[in-house]
């Protein structure tokens, strides 16, 4: 046998992945066509509550209808399960009885934000506020002097549901935190950077003029009230039975020169939300049941009637058992689970927290991530090899473009996802998603290609 030379063993064994516009020029034009719709999609969700409404919508003009526990199903139908309007499972029933498993794949549609405090308004030298609650992982002064819209819902003592929106229609007023001047920022600038801004100064500007007529006491608060009040019907008591979320106002944006890259507010997880649901709503008759869920209240753990620390999605797991005849236990055993959520990507910017050989690149594709977790590979599903090679094999073999990818440096810092949740109940889980640069900012930025590569990634999936 003739020997190899140093080259050609080097491209037989060795392994490293491009660019992927270098390799394939044609994912370009298909990844900024497939974007088109995920900007309009993540410009009109911006809390869970409205991703999990354009979820149902989607899902219903593809035929999805309520799912009905007890009742059978037929290979190719599509069902739905509303939680609590805050989170969802969209499933394609499957050839094969759920005993044989199903395919989950797992994303979040919380992002992190601002929630207003349960007895938010006041009034401070002639200047209405709410009073906020931070949410999740917040790097607080990226918050501040920056425009800010109001999305939610306000339940009213009579039982009746108020939906609010502002700030994000350009005829819109918009809100904001203030910051300090630079001139007066001596002994903040001293301040550690986690309190630059602090949690209780985070006071969203409402209103600044009285109420006109009468000489009042807390006259700014009451116009805020009144607005309120005519616009919504709410008084300041039901403002206690509310869900009022903060986040930047404005929509999703193309960046650079060539609009390679999406700046906008909750790509975190909504992107890995929309490319599973573009998968999810195109598969028909799959070999195995598709469990395409979309949870709330990763950011914060994952606690919660919503989150998927709570059993809602193997109760429907269990329901479909149950109908089918077969063991839920046996089903859970034998599923797998993509943790579709994204990952830190490598930014030149910031070299020192990332190991160069175990980061995600931009374009480089969807990024796997055997484990995520902190320290000494704590509190994370840490996959298989035996899993991590099915899944990244069976991307291999439909042609699908992705790389691997860690969670920043050792002992840098660290982060979880739903996965280990998803594990805890036997299934075998890896988590799968988009890279991310500048990660939980008010305008985080991904590559168009990235997205793309990550919705083939699903359909190869879910299609198994
Ligand atoms: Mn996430
Ligand atoms: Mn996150």
């Amino acid at each position: 046998m003739e020997k190899l030379t140093g080259k050609e063993l080097q491209k037989s064994l060795t392994y490293s992945v491009e660019h992927i516009a270098k390799v394939d020029a044609s994912m370009t034009e298909k990844s900024f066509e497939f974007c088109e719709n995920y900007k309009d999609f993540l410009s009109a969700s911006k809390t869970e509550r409205l991703a999990a409404s354009n979820i149902l919508e989607i899902a219903k003009a593809n035929g999805y209808v309520e799912f009905v526990p007890g009742k059978e199903y037929k290979v190719g139908d599509k069902v739905y399960v509303n939680n609590r309007d805050r989170a969802v499972i969209l499933s394609t029933i499957g050839q094969k009885t759920v005993d044989n498993g199903v395919s989950i794949v797992a994303s979040h549609i919380d992002c992190p934000r601002l929630d207003l405090k349960p007895m938010p308004l006041y009034e401070s030298n002639e200047i209405a506020y709410f009073k906020t609650h931070y949410y999740g992982g917040v790097k607080r002064y990226q918050w501040a002097a920056t425009p800010l819209a109001i999305h939610g819902v306000v339940i009213k003592t009579n039982g009746e549901k108020v939906e609010i929106h502002i700030g994000e229609d350009p005829s819109d007023p918009v809100f904001c935190l203030t910051d300090l001047l630079p001139h007066l920022a001596k002994d903040q600038r001293e301040r550690k950077m986690a309190d630059v801004i602090r949690g209780e100064e985070m006071n969203i500007v409402l209103a600044s003029l009285p109420y006109q007529g009468e000489d009042l006491k807390d006259a700014v608060k009451l116009t805020a009230l009144v607005f309120l009040n005519e616009k919504y019907g709410i008084t300041e008591r039901e403002l206690l039975n509310a869900e009022l979320e903060v986040v930047p106002a404005g929509p999703a944006r193309d960046v650079g020169f060539d609009r390679s890259m999406i700046g906008a507010y909750g790509h975190d997880d909504r992107v890995c939300a929309y490319t599973s649901l573009m998968a999810e709503v195109e598969t028909e008759a799959p070999v195995y049941t598709t469990v395409s869920v979309y949870a709330d209240k990763e950011e914060v753990g994952s606690d919660g009637v919503a989150g998927l620390h709570s059993d809602w999605m193997e109760h429907f797991i269990t329901y479909l058992a149950q109908a089918q005849g077969v063991n839920v236990l046996t089903a859970l055993r034998n599923s797998k689970c993509l943790s579709a959520d994204v990952n830190a990507c490598y930014d030149p910017t910031f070299p020192d927290v990332m190991d160069p050989r175990n980061s995600c690149y931009l374009n480089k594709g969807v990024v796997i991530t055997k484990y995520t977790g902190a320290g000494g590979k704590s509190g994370t599903n840490d996959s298989t090899a035996e899993f991590y090679a099915e899944i990244t094999n069976m991307l291999d073999a439909n042609g699908c473009f992705w790389q691997a990818g860690t969670l920043g440096k050792v002992d840098q810092g660290g982060g979880g996802t739903v996965a280990k949740f998803v594990s805890q109940k036997n299934i075998d889980t890896v988590d799968l998603g988009v890279p991310v640069l500048s990660m939980h900012a008010p305008f985080e930025l991904v590559s168009k290609i990235d997205v793309y590569t990550t919705y083939k990634a699903f359909v190869a999936f879910l299609n198994r």
